[in-house]
């Protein structure tokens, strides 16, 4: 019996867990959950528990609805919201066809099968993500739209504050939970907060973004706030974004370290952050796949607009972060543009696999930028040769359409299903008559 199974039955007897719900995540990016009777787990560890896929978002065809989920036994956890009696884990799982090969439409494993392809070149891929939410007193939305639970700004400090409980209960279930925190604190909105989870292998990080997602949405539950992760909920404040660090190690050797190169960067990291450059525009649908996205990545705010690197210029799409002499581990590359509704496991798999493409190809890097880019005129960045990310979820659909990095990363029927669902996105968008429309055009016109 494999040790991590046996492991997981031993801990479900000694702690009398009542139900194991059993997660998944859909191409959408929504988790899906089906609790099932302690003991059952045994049977799904062997064979997997059979489902209908068809009713889950770009899962299965109708002509192959019959799927199997089957846990992964290193991602048990007992689920602390649920209390100490008659407890509830749950444990993430990959998704196979009935024959037990691995469902071409599970986001894990299109994550995984890129994971394979970096390790094939002998990396392995590393994320600390970021994470922005807004904290509202309700999900009522009023005529001034939605509420915030405070008016506090950066860092700010709030007395009596709910964002500080909020924060700390937060914390301390992510720990219970197994994934440790490295900062948190308020962010530029008011009701706007961040936190920053400590690295992890790239897979180990989609699967802990999508309970980070559930744990907000349940602490907020307990404390009577309510909490969103929409891209850009305010028009007039900053939207929210999921700054995503990343570093390829080669054992235990950061390889995008190198003491003499420039901001102590190494060729493959140089290579990495070009191969990013080069093929951010055509996999922005995926990394900001809302139409709500490109609010944020054209709002100011600190979002990118356009796409270049700096070593500290925060309007830059890529920044190469301070790093200090004698931590050459901590090497990495920050991609600001991803926002905290992407799917993890498909925009980490279309990130590496840009950054791997640049690293196969040797991709020359350009010069950075130092200058604010949201300052320059078109005409400036133009010399400069800065281009504009997607401006529109439509633009982005556009470019995401001819990217064959992107086919080849996804594999064709979840290339086909994002394209498919993201245009039926833009083409109920496109016929909306907007308030803004309204109040500019109704009384005038
Ligand atoms: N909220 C900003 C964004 O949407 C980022 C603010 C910051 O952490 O620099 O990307
Ligand atoms: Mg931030």
């Amino acid at each position: 019996m494999d040790k991590q199974r046996d492991f997981v039955l031993r801990t479900i007897e000694e702690r009398g867990v009542k139900f194991v719900r059993l997660w998944f995540t859909d191409v959408a990016g929504t988790l899906k959950s089906v609790a099932i009777a302690p003991a059952e787990v045994e049977g799904a560890f062997a064979e997997g528990l059979g489902f209908d896929g068809s009713a889950i978002e770009g899962l299965a065809r109708t002509y192959e609805a019959d799927m199997l989920a089957q846990p992964d036994p290193s991602t048990f956890q007992i689920l602390p919201w649920r209390g100490e009696i008659n407890p509830t884990a749950r444990i993430f799982c990959d998704i196979l066809t009935p024959d037990g090969q691995p469902a071409a439409a599970d986001p894990r494993h299109v994550l995984r099968r890129a994971l394979a392809k970096a390790s094939d070149l002998g990396f392995s891929f590393y994320i600390h993500p970021e994470i922005e939410f807004y904290l509202l007193k309700s999900s009522e939305i009023g005529p001034e739209g939605p509420i915030p639970v405070d008016k506090a700004g950066y860092f700010d400090n709030v007395p009596g504050g709910t964002a500080h409980d909020f924060r700390r209960r937060a914390v301390s279930m992510l720990e219970q939970l197994g994934i440790s925190v490295e900062f948190s604190h308020h962010e530029g909105g008011p009701g706007q907060n961040e936190i920053d989870l400590r690295y992890a292998d790239a897979l180990t990080m989609a699967d802990n973004i999508m309970t980070f997602r559930t744990v907000i949405k349940e602490v907020a539950i307990e404390q009577g706030v309510y909490a969103t992760f929409m891209p850009k909920p305010f028009t007039e404040h900053p939207g929210s974004g999921m700054h995503t660090h990343m570093s390829l190690f080669e054992g235990d050797t950061n390889a995008f370290y190198d003491a003499s190169g420039q901001y102590h960067l190494s060729k493959v990291g140089r290579h990495f952050i070009a191969g990013l450059l080069r093929h951010a525009p055509e996999i922005t649908a995926v990394t900001n796949q809302y139409v709500n996205s490109y609010k944020r990545l054209w709002g100011g705010g600190e979002a990118p607009s356009f796409v270049c690197w700096g070593h500290n210029n925060r309007s830059a799409l890529i920044r190469v972060p301070l790093y200090k002499p004698d931590k050459g581990q901590s090497s990495r590359v920050e991609y600001r543009a991803i926002d905290s509704a992407a799917n993890p496991y498909l925009a980490y798999a279309l990130l590496l696999a840009a950054g791997l493409k640049g690293i196969e190809n040797e991709y020359e890097l350009p010069a950075e930028t130092e200058d604010n880019v949201w300052d320059l005129t078109d005409s400036e960045r133009r010399a400069l040769g800065i281009q504009p990310l997607p401006q529109s979820l439509d633009h982005a659909i556009r470019l995401l359409e001819e990217s064959e990095l992107a086919a080849e990363t996804l594999g064709e029927q979840v290339f086909s299903y994002v394209l498919a669902n993201k245009q039926a996105e833009w083409s109920a968008y496109r016929s909306q008559v907007t308030p803004f429309e309204l109040k500019q055009n109704f009384e005038t016109l």
